[in-house]
C-alpha cells in the first residue's frame, strides 16, 4: 500500500465520521453512539490495518475463510470484529472467541449451532439476528413475520445473547419512499424492545451501507456499515 493509498483511507474514514456525526445529532443522537463498522471484505491487511489506525470502531467480515486469513496477518489487531456475511454451520466454530459479535443470525438451526460452539468455548456470544425485511428470495434473514417467535426460540439459548437486529433492505425502487425498509426495521427493533423479553436486549439496530447510511441514522440505526466510502470501489 502506497503513503497516498493509506491518506485516501483515513481521509476516507474522517469523512464518514463527520457525516456519522452529523446525521446522529439530527437524529438526537451522539456522535459516539453510532458504530462505524469497516466492511473490509476484499481489502488486505494492510488496509484494514490502515483503516484501524484512522479510528474506526469495528471491523466486519464476511467470509470465514477470509477473516481466518487476515486475523493470522494481524489485520484487526486493537479493533473490535463482527462477522456480517452468511454464515455456514460447518464453519462456525472458527469464528468463536475471535469475533465479539455475529450479526447475521438468520434461522434458529444457526444459533443452535452457535450456541453449541459458544458452550464449548465457555463463552456468551453475543449476536444480532438478520431481517429479510424485504422478502426477498435471494437473501438470507428472517421473515419479519416469524422474528417474534423466531426470536424466542434463539433467547432461550443460554451461550447467546441477542444485542438487536440487522437488516440489508432491497434497493430502493420508485414504488417505495427510500426510507420504507428502514422505517420497517426501526418499527420491529421498537416493537421488540418494548415487549422486554428475556435474554433479550435491543442495544443495537445495523443498517445503512454507502448509499445509504446516513438516511438509515436518521431513521434510528446505531450500527452502520460501510465498505466502498472508506476503501474505494472493490477490486474483485
Ligand atoms: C459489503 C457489505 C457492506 C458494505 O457495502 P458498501 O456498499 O460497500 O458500503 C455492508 N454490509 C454487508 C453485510 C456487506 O457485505
Amino acid at each position: 500500500m502506497t503513503s497516498e493509498e493509506r491518506r485516501e483511507i483515513e481521509n476516507n474514514v474522517a469523512q464518514a465520521r463527520e457525516k456519522i456525526a452529523a446525521a446522529a445529532v439530527r437524529a438526537g443522537k451522539r456522535p459516539e453512539d453510532i458504530l462505524l463498522v469497516a466492511a473490509t471484505k476484499m481489502n488486505d491487511a494492510e488496509r484494514v490495518q490502515a483503516a484501524v489506525q484512522a479510528g474506526i470502531d469495528v471491523c466486519g467480515e464476511n467470509r470465514v475463510q477470509e477473516l481466518l486469513g487476515k486475523y493470522e496477518e494481524h489485520a484487526y489487531d486493537g479493533c473490535p470484529l463482527h462477522f456480517i456475511g452468511t454464515l455456514q454451520s460447518n464453519k462456525v466454530k472458527y469464528l468463536i472467541g475471535k469475533v465479539s459479535m455475529i450479526e447475521s443470525v438468520s434461522s434458529v438451526k444457526l444459533a443452535k449451532v452457535i450456541d453449541k460452539e459458544a458452550r464449548k468455548a465457555g463463552i456468551v456470544q453475543d449476536i444480532l439476528l438478520e431481517v429479510n425485511i424485504g422478502r426477498e428470495e435471494a437473501k438470507l434473514g428472517i421473515d419479519p413475520d416469524e422474528l417474534p417467535e423466531t426470536l424466542c426460540k434463539i433467547a432461550e439459548m443460554e451461550n447467546l445473547r441477542i444485542r438487536g437486529l440487522m437488516a440489508i433492505p432491497p434497493k430502493p425502487d420508485i414504488n417505495r419512499e427510500n426510507t420504507y425498509y428502514f422505517d420497517r426495521m426501526y418499527q420491529l427493533f421498537i416493537d421488540i424492545s418494548a415487549k422486554k423479553y428475556d435474554n433479550v436486549s435491543m442495544d443495537y439496530l445495523s443498517m445503512g451501507m454507502s448509499a445509504d447510511y446516513e438516511a438509515a441514522i436518521s431513521c434510528g440505526a446505531n450500527i452502520v456499515r460501510l465498505g466502498t466510502t472508506l476503501f474505494g470501489a472493490r477490486r474483485y
